[in-house]
């Protein structure tokens, strides 16, 4: 049986595991993090994540830890509406941790090793060995999953540039609230910042916040009231929201993106995920394409019987489509942290001109997707 270590344990790499061990292989998955969770936040799942889901055979078991398809509007600061979106692709809406709970409910416990920490990967002769906690592992393939920062980059990619800032910091929690689905789901845009708020299950709602920042700042530590100070005048329910969030429920990240990688592929190495495409969230794509990663990788092994053309085929069909993810990504960012008066005004009057039905047929096809057969 062909063996396959997966570095890293997050979105991206359980799925991985998931999707080889259908096409019969044999997978250990190594995680650093003493245990396989994320942290206490939302995420969206568009359509594209759900066939890649169904493909790797994950489908079901995500979609009883989502909500159903949430129509989201978009609405300046003066509480007017830009868009609306209640047709064409919609988001699921999951809390992190229910995600990773589903994922790795697909993943026999035995493939998954928690508290393990891989510290180099080399790559020769049709094998790869990985360097890690418990010691040296040999190998058919390795999968680099292990995020932006990641060490099978580090290792087989030594010339790719590093992660660079984006130019924005982002602010995530989840808050109990009963019946959610009466808050106004989607995004306020306002001054070179945005306020986003989505329903969760389970009577919860994940509240997001991005401001335009032209240089990365450690966290001053008061983030409720970075929050208060900067979105407390906006329209209600936003200021209400912010007087039940909690300090140490308040994440706050600077945000990264990877400039482009001219391969996904090394040897026996494949990076996938945001350790080989890590980008802007604007889109809320990260996830999805970590997803389409994992299944067309699983699909390309479990089809082809010489894994360095799989490894070839991945890289041609994965690497355009994730990096010009990333590209839309950062030019939807630019478009929704504008700060110029005029600028937002001439952008919201396009978008108020743009018909629902147009916006949902772009949607479709920028979401079209399919695993290889
Ligand atoms: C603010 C924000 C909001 C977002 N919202 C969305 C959204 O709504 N929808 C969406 O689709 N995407 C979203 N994303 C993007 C999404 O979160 C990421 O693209 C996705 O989590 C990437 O998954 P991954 O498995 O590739 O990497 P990661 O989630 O980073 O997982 C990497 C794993 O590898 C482990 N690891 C790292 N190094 C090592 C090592 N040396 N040894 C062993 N283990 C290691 C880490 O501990 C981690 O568990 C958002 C991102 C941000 C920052």
């Amino acid at each position: 049986m062909r063996e396959a270590v997966v570095v890293g344990g997050g979105i991206g790499g359980l799925a991985t595991a998931a999707g080889l061990i259908r096409s019969g292989w044999s997978v250990q998955v190594l995680e650093q993090a003493p245990e396989f969770t994320e942290v206490g936040a939302g995420i969206s799942l568009w359509p594209n994540a759900f066939r890649a889901l169904d493909a790797l055979g994950l489908g079901e078991r995500v979609r009883a830890a989502g909500t159903r398809e949430i129509a989201v509007s978009t609405r300046d600061t003066r509480d007017r509406p830009v868009t609306h979106a209640s047709t064409g692709p919609l988001p699921v809406m999951l809390h992190r941790a229910d995600l990773m709970t589903a994922l790795c409910g697909g993943v026999p416990a035995g493939s998954l090793v928690a508290g393990t920490r891989v510290h180099a990967v080399r790559t020769e002769r049709g094998r790869a060995v990985v360097e890690h906690d418990l010691g040296q592992s040999t190998v058919d393939l390795v999968v680099g999953a292990d995020g932006i920062r990641s060490v099978v980059r580090a290792s087989l990619w030594p010339l790719a540039s590093p992660p660079r800032y984006i130019g924005q910091t982002a602010w995530r929690t989840v808050l109990p609230m009963p019946d959610p689905d009466r808050l106004p789901a989607g995004e306020t845009w306002g001054s070179g910042a945005m306020f986003g708020i989505m329903p969760l299950p389970g009577d919860r709602v994940y509240v997001f916040a991005s401001a335009a920042l032209p240089a990365e700042a450690k966290s001053a530590g008061a983030e409720v009231e970075a929050l208060r100070r900067r979105f407390g005048g906006w329209p209600d329910p936003i200021p209400t929201l912010l007087d039940r969030a909690s300090e140490d429920a308040v994440l706050r990240h600077d945000l990264h993106e990877l400039p482009p990688l001219a391969t996904f592929v090394s040897g026996r190495a494949a990076l996938l995920g945001d350790a080989a495409h890590a980008m802007a969230p604007n889109l809320g794509q990260g996830a999805a394409q970590a997803l389409e990663d994992a299944a067309t990788l699983a699909a390309l092994l479990a089809r082809e019987s010489d894994v360095d053309t799989a490894l070839r085929r991945y890289d041609a069909l994965r690497r355009p489509r994730a990096q010009a993810f990333a590209r839309r990504s950062r030019a939807f960012g630019r478009l929704t942290q504008l700060s110029s008066p005029v600028a937002m005004a001439l952008r919201d009057a396009a978008l108020r001109a743009l018909p629902e039905p147009l916006l949902a047929r772009s949607m479709t096809a920028t979401l079209a997707w399919s695993p290889p057969v």
